[in-house]
């Protein structure tokens, strides 16, 4: 089968002829529909998650996968050849804490497809070591559907933390209008009541927030966000911040348009650390936390969500070949909504 794989780090992609993987056990052949591509990749693919994260070279990439079940393991129940999937990516231990509280990413031994020592989804069938990382997805396209695996899920866990802070005269503050950004804006919108704030970089991202439900927009390149907010939230400041880029900037931005008790999550991945003022903190109670992927009931609830219609899925096709394509116009920005391999 064909595979894009990492072999060095700094390096473009590589599309591998490799050996189709035997399932075993518990272990599900999935043949691949669609593979997300998502700036988490090139983080990887720059080696900076490579202490973190090590792991040995060559690997293929991607974490956001659906596709169809081609082969199973002697032990595996419930599916059949043919069954349309998502995979879910937070392949835990299932016996740690985390993992028998439900949050099987953010299992102590954690593995992900595409950035630990699993390969991912950019290839023509991924192999996923049991099937309880597979979730059914029968009346969805599985070609579409792959980025809600992330890019749809991890905004879902970051919205449900605060939705219950979000009342009529509140505003949230969403950094990021990308692949994440447009399904944050879409759960704001369906969970609560309150104003959302999309901060983007370009005209493009300015109009998808929109189609997306943001009731206003603030462009940084060519606005001070700060004195937005102000103006748009007549001196009020934010109740909740979504960082879906979490840049020191943006973070940084973020924490000085919060009012007092208000909430900044951090969802993204882009810079590395920001200074958060004690008094100030101290002073309005404000909360920071954290926001890693979602659970695998989550996904399951994503999907509903899409089954009943009630989530805009904007996605771009991309041939498995023209990988390198798809990563570079991520990087520039120039992707509105998700880019999709299609091996
Ligand atoms: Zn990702
Ligand atoms: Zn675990």
């Amino acid at each position: 089968m064909k595979a894009a794989r990492l072999h060095q780090y700094n390096h473009p992609l590589q599309i591998d002829e490799v050996d189709l993987p035997k399932p075993k056990g518990e272990g599900v052949l999935v043949k691949v529909s669609g593979a997300g591509v998502c700036h988490s990749d090139i983080h990887f693919m720059k080696g900076e998650w490579k202490d973190a994260l090590p792991v040995k070279l060559p690997l293929t990439v991607g974490h956001e996968t659906a596709g169809y079940v081609e082969e199973m393991g002697e032990s595996v129940q419930g599916f059949s050849k043919g069954d349309a999937v998502a995979v879910f990516g937070g392949w835990g231990c299932g016996i740690c804490q985390a993992c028998k509280g439900g949050d099987e990413q953010l299992c102590s031994m954690p593995r992900w497809p595409g950035l630990s020592q699993n390969d991912g989804g950019y290839a023509e069938y991924i192999h996923v070591p049991s099937y309880r990382f597979l979730v059914k997805v029968d009346g969805l396209d599985p070609k579409n559907i792959a980025p809600l695996t992330d890019a749809g899920l991890t905004p879902y866990r970051a919205v449900k933390k605060v939705r219950h802070l979000l009342n009529p005269n509140t505003y949230t503050l969403l950094f990021g209008v990308g692949g994440l950004g447009c399904y944050a804006i879409q759960y704001l919108k369906l969970f609560s009541p309150t104003n959302v704030i999309a901060v983007v970089r370009s005209e493009d991202k300015a109009n998808l927030a929109k189609k997306m439900g943001s009731d206003f927009v603030i462009n940084s390149r060519t606005n001070n966000v700060i004195a937005e907010v102000k103006k748009i939230t007549s001196n009020q400041g934010i109740d909740v911040a979504i960082d879906v880029v979490s840049s020191n900037e943006t973070l940084t931005t973020g924490m000085s348009c919060l009012r007092k008790k208000g909430t900044m999550v951090i969802v993204g991945l882009m810079g590395n650390s920001f200074n958060l003022p004690i008094m100030e903190s101290v002073l309005n109670e404000f909360r920071v936390i954290g926001s890693l992927w979602g659970n695998y009931n989550e996904l399951t609830e994503v999907l509903s969500l899409a089954k009943m219609n009630k989530l805009q899925i904007p996605v771009n096709h991309y041939k498995l070949s023209d990988v390198g394509k798809a990563i570079e116009n991520l990087e520039s920005g120039k992707i509105c909504g998700r880019a999709v391999l299609i091996p």
